[in-house]
């Protein structure tokens, strides 16, 4: 049985990363430095960090990153105890900075949520427990089980105000936030800007299948090829439907990493808050390239819950947007 938790449990075994890139070895290179990749453990998953550099540049660049998880992670993680969601869920109102990574991540994760019609909910928590997420033996709720668990959950009670245009005022109006399936695209977003403020122009960031890239994978090209690894195992990864343009990201969603298991049938643990059951709808994964890690990884969980006829129809509103969607 893989009973995997969303981000930051402490108990949380490294899983393989849904998407990677292929980084062409061909091609012109540069006499003193070379394509390097190194991977390291982060926010439940894996960091993976590239780009045609020396090895001190490098490990500076992963600092940075490491940095700009850990200030997610604090902020946002329910597994932290007094990380600022914490806090909200205990029933605290917080005043915060507009433009702190909470109130951005609590901002869009409301936004989708209403957007997709409930399909994209961080109030999902209790669903995830009732099925075994957060510890203990997975098992089908009770229909009473059920129902207690969807009374608690609801987006709309999510309130998000501002007292003055810098100051954002949340509470979680006795629902239990999880950002779980946006958190790892936000800090995605963060570590890019900050290496770009540092100064780094060619690289990928790959936080446990939510990818960024900056700039050119080499020189002489402007466009980064990602393959998307097949959920079933069987076939070979396949590209994406057109390359990244540097800035762009991309994020995959999927039921074949995180699931709980029960008598012999796999859960997925992104659960359809509609109903509160986990998503199955025939798909293995669902990715989406967008302008945004956080947009991408929102909307990849969006178009899992939604499936691939209402998915697509979402994701219509939004041109700078593409999906792929990959049956089991
Ligand atoms: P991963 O964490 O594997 O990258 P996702 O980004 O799709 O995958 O996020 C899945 C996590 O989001 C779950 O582990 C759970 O914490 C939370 N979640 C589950 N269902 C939903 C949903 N319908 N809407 C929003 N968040 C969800
Ligand atoms: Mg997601």
């Amino acid at each position: 049985m893989k009973n995997h938790s969303n981000f930051s449990a402490p108990t949380l075994a490294i899983a393989a990363v849904a998407a990677f890139a292929f980084l062409s070895a061909c091609g012109q290179r540069e006499p003193d430095t070379r394509m390097q990749s190194f991977s390291w453990p982060a926010m439940g998953t894996v960091a993976e960090f590239s780009m045609r550099t020396d090895g001190v540049t490098a490990e500076r660049a992963q600092k940075l990153a490491t940095n700009a998880f850990s200030l997610v992670e604090t902020n946002l993680s329910v597994f932290v105890a007094d990380s600022a969601v914490s806090r909200l869920n205990k029933g605290e109102t917080i005043r915060l900075a507009s433009d702190s990574p909470l109130a951005n991540v609590a901002r869009f994760a409301r936004e989708t949520a209403e957007a997709s019609g409930g399909a994209f909910d961080p109030t999902v928590n209790p669903l995830m427990r009732a099925w075994g997420f957060r510890g203990g033996t997975p098992s089908v709720p009770s229909g009473i089980t059920l129902s207690n668990a969807l009374e608690s959950v609801g987006w709309r009670r999510l309130s998000i105000g501002s007292a003055a245009s810098e100051e954002t005022i949340i509470s979680a109006g006795g629902a239990e936030l999880d950002f779980g399936a946006i958190a790892k695209g936000f800090a995605v977003d963060l570590a890019y800007e900050k290496l770009v403020a540092s100064g780094f122009t060619d690289f990928l960031i790959n936080l446990g299948g939510n990818i960024r890239v900056c700039g050119s994978p080499e020189p002489g090209r402007t466009d980064w090829n990602i393959a998307v690894r097949d959920p079933s195992g069987r076939h070979p990864p396949s590209p994406l439907p057109r390359p990244l343009r540097g800035g762009e990201a991309v994020a995959t969603s999927g039921s074949y990493e995180r699931f709980v298991e029960i008598e012999g049938h796999r859960y997925s643990h992104i659960i359809d808050p509609r109903t509160g059951i986990p998503v199955d709808n025939g798909l293995g994964s669902v990715s989406v390239i967008a302008p945004t890690a956080m947009m991408a990884d929102a909307y990849s969980t969006t178009l899992f819950v939604l499936g691939r006829e209402a998915g697509a129809a979402f994701l219509s509103a939004y041109p700078s947007c593409t999906a792929v969607f990959i049956g089991q």
